[in-house]
C-alpha cells in the first residue's frame, strides 16, 4: 500500500508492539542493523511500520519509544518534507520502482545527512524493483553507507532478489489475530459489519479498512456473483470476465486467493464457522478435489507475483484466463461427481 505524506505522527499498531520494542532494543544497544526487511501479508500495517520507525529514528527528543511531534525534525516529518528520510515507491501503483529511482537513493544514501542525525530510505514495496533497480541497489548496498538505514517494506518476501534479502535484518509483521484487530476496526468501521470486512480481506486490518473506500465492495460483490455465474452455467468466463473489468487486477487476484484459501480449508474440513460468505463458498467448493484446486490457487499466486513485480499483463486477458481455469476447475468437479456416480451403479 502507498501512504501519502503523514498529517499525524505514525504510531505503530498495536499487533507491531513486540515488533516495535525490538526495534528500539536494536537502537538502544547500538544494533541497529544497516539494512532492514519487514516482511509479511499485504494491508498489516508494513509501510506505516516503517514510517514510525523513520520519524522516531529521526526524532531528536523521542519520549517513551515514540516521536516526539513537536522537536524540528518531528515537524519536517509532519509536513512530509524530512531531507534526511527518502521514499522509494512506484511511480503509479502496480508498476515497477526503476533503476533511475534507485540511482536517486544511492546519491541520497552517499550525501551526509542535513540533519545532523542518520539517514533513512524505505523501498515499498521492494519486490516492484525490476533486476536492473535490485542491482543498482545491491551495488549502493555493497559500499557503507554511514549512519543510514535502509528499510525494504515487502508483501512478498520471497519475490526480493535473495541476494538483496540475505544483506537485510528480517523483521516479520505479523497479521493480526481477530482479537488483536477488531477493537482497532470497530472504533474506524460505521455501517458494516467490522467481523466480516476483516474476513473479506484475509485478516489484515488495513486492507479490510480500504475495503470501505470508493466502490470495492461493490466490486468484490460483481466478482463473487462472477464466479458463482459461472459455476452455475448462468454465464460464460468471457461475459465474467467482461463484467469484471472495473476493478484492479490484484485486488481481484487478492479477493480471489482468498476465497480459494477458504475454499482449501472448507475441502480439509477445517473451516470455521460462521465465517463471512462462508455457506455460499461452501456450496461453490463441494466436490473440487484438492489437487485441481491447488493448482488453480498457485496459478493465481503466480499471475499475482508477476503483477507485483510489476509486469503489466493485458487486464482482459489475464480475467478471461481466470474465469475459464475457473469454469474448467469447478467443470472437473462435475467429471469427477459423474464418475462418482457410475462408481456406485
Ligand atoms: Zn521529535
Amino acid at each position: 500500500m502507498t501512504t501519502p505524506p503523514p498529517r499525524t505522527l505514525a504510531l505503530p499498531y498495536p499487533w507491531q508492539q513486540p515488533h516495535w520494542q525490538r526495534l528500539l532494543q536494536w537502537q538502544a544497544q547500538g544494533k541497529l542493523p544497516h539494512a532492514l526487511m519487514l516482511s509479511g501479508q499485504g494491508g498489516i500495517g508494513k509501510a506505516h511500520f516503517a514510517r514510525a520507525a523513520a520519524q522516531y529514528l529521526l526524532c531528536s527528543a523521542p519520549r517513551s519509544g515514540l516521536a516526539c511531534g513537536s522537536c524540528r525534525a518531528c515537524e519536517l516529518n509532519l509536513a512530509g518534507s524530512h531531507p534526511d528520510l527518502l521514499w522509494v515507491q512506484p511511480q503509479e501503483a502496480g508498476k515497477a520502482v526503476k533503476v533511475d529511482q534507485i540511482r536517486e537513493l544511492a546519491d541520497f544514501v552517499a550525501k551526509t545527512a542535513q540533519q545532523g542525525g542518520m539517514k533513512l530510505a524505505v523501498i515499498a514495496p521492494a519486490e516492484a524493483m525490476n533486476v536492473n533497480a535490485a542491482n543498482a541497489l545491491l551495488k549502493s548496498l555493497e559500499e557503507p553507507a554511514g549512519d543510514t538505514l535502509l528499510i525494504l517494506v515487502s508483501h512478498s518476501a520471497g519475490r526480493v532478489m535473495a541476494t538483496l534479502r540475505s544483506r537485510c535484518q528480517l523483521l516479520a509483521l505479523p497479521t493480526p489475530s481477530p482479537e488483536q484487530a477488531l477493537p482497532w476496526l470497530s472504533q474506524l468501521v460505521s455501517g458494516e459489519d467490522p467481523r466480516a470486512l476483516l474476513q473479506y480481506a484475509g485478516g489484515a486490518p488495513l486492507a479490510a479498512l480500504e475495503l470501505l473506500e470508493g466502490d470495492l465492495l461493490e466490486r468484490r460483490a460483481e466478482f463473487l456473483a462472477g464466479l458463482v455465474g459461472v459455476a452455475q452455467g448462468q454465464v460464460s468466463a468471457l461475459e465474467a470476465a467482461a463484467a469484471s473489468m472495473k476493478a484492479e487486477p490484484l485486488k481481484l487476484l487478492d479477493w480471489l486467493l482468498g476465497w480459494l484459501q477458504l475454499g482449501a480449508r472448507q475441502l480439509a474440513g477445517i473451516a470455521a464457522q460462521g465465517e463471512a460468505e462462508g455457506e455460499q463458498l461452501q456450496a461453490l467448493f463441494s466436490g473440487v478435489q484438492p489437487g485441481h484446486l491447488y493448482r488453480y490457487l498457485d496459478k493465481v499466486i503466480l499471475a499475482k507475483g508477476q503483477l507485483l513485480s510489476g509486469a503489466n499483463p493485458n487486464k482482459q486477458l489475464l480475467l478471461e484466463e481466470l474465469f475459464m481455469d475457473w469454469s474448467a476447475l469447478l467443470r472437473s468437479r462435475a467429471a469427477a461427481r459423474q464418475s462418482q456416480r457410475n462408481g456406485l451403479t
